[in-house]
């Protein structure tokens, strides 16, 4: 027996799309992992042809390409965490819905709808199974403000209105939604609730443009964190505290909005 075992780390699985900049999606996904130290996998539904500048193109994979990648990880390696981030697709929202409805490992979704750019993530017709399919399997449903609106029709203006926002969300069924209040005025201020608890996380500004992959290593951070056994807050705490220090250190690249930076 050596003395010293070698260190397992947990396995923590990204289910999202491809961004060919590196700033989001899969690739800010296994950077998040990789910094917050645990083994990061992907399952791709999409790939973008992307840069600082925008989407110029997207392809989602075949329903049997995101089952395959899925079930290679999932029968040999195992996960204790997963996260979803773009979907694309009703089709790949229902496939992707109905593979973790089997796993028992806590469940991240990113309900991804529009880049900061405004270019579509996911279909207008996949709405309803991200309410009907993919927020009851969640064990956090980590929605910004837009997609707050395009989920529930609830607007947030102020602080206040946050709660109504989560509320909402957790009627579709998730354990504990995380509003991310980072487009109003002032502090970034994000809610944490399971309907019982409230938790505020609250961080200053950072007067930065280069924030692209905000959403994508939040939601990765969580996963991170629950695959190393902590609870919800105590993972959604340590995310706010990276994402924080990431986007502080967001840099500039090409000739758009650059990424966050994962190795500050
Ligand atoms: N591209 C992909 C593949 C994504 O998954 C996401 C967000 O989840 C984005 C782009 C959007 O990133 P942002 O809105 O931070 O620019």
């Amino acid at each position: 027996m050596p003395d010293v075992l070698p260190e397992v780390l947990p396995n923590v699985l990204t289910v999202a799309g491809s961004d060919s900049g590196g700033g989001a999606g899969v690739q800010a996904d296994l950077k998040t992992m990789l910094a917050l130290g645990v083994h990061g996998m992907s399952v791709i539904t999409a790939v973008t042809a992307q840069n600082s500048l925008g989407v110029q193109g997207a392809w989602e994979l075949p329903v049997e390409a995101v089952r395959a990648q899925y079930r290679s990880v999932v029968d040999d390696i195992g996960v204790q965490a997963v996260k979803t981030g773009m979907l694309a697709s009703a089709a790949l929202v229902e496939t992707v819905a109905e593979l973790l409805a089997g796993t028992d490992a806590p469940v991240v979704v990113d309900p991804v709808g529009v880049s900061k750019h405004g270019d579509p993530l996911l279909a207008a017709s996949a709405l309803d199974s991200v309410r009907e399919r993919l927020l009851p399997v969640a064990t956090v449903a980590t929605p910004n403000l837009d997609e707050v609106a395009q989920l529930t029709g609830v607007t947030v203006e102020t602080e206040a209105d946050l709660r109504r926002a989560a509320a909402a969300v957790l009627e579709y069924g998730p354990r504990w939604a995380l509003i991310k209040g980072g487009h109003l005025a002032g502090d970034a201020v994000d809610l944490l609730t399971d309907g019982t608890e409230e938790h505020w996380l609250r961080a200053p500004r950072h007067d930065n443009r280069h924030t692209h992959g905000t959403g994508c290593t939040l939601a990765s951070a969580v996963a991170a964190g629950l695959g190393k056994g902590l609870t919800v807050p105590d993972a959604v705490r340590q995310a706010k505290e990276y994402v924080t220090g990431a986007i502080a250190a967001g840099f500039s690249l090409g000739g758009g909005i650059g990424p966050v930076d994962h190795g500050w």
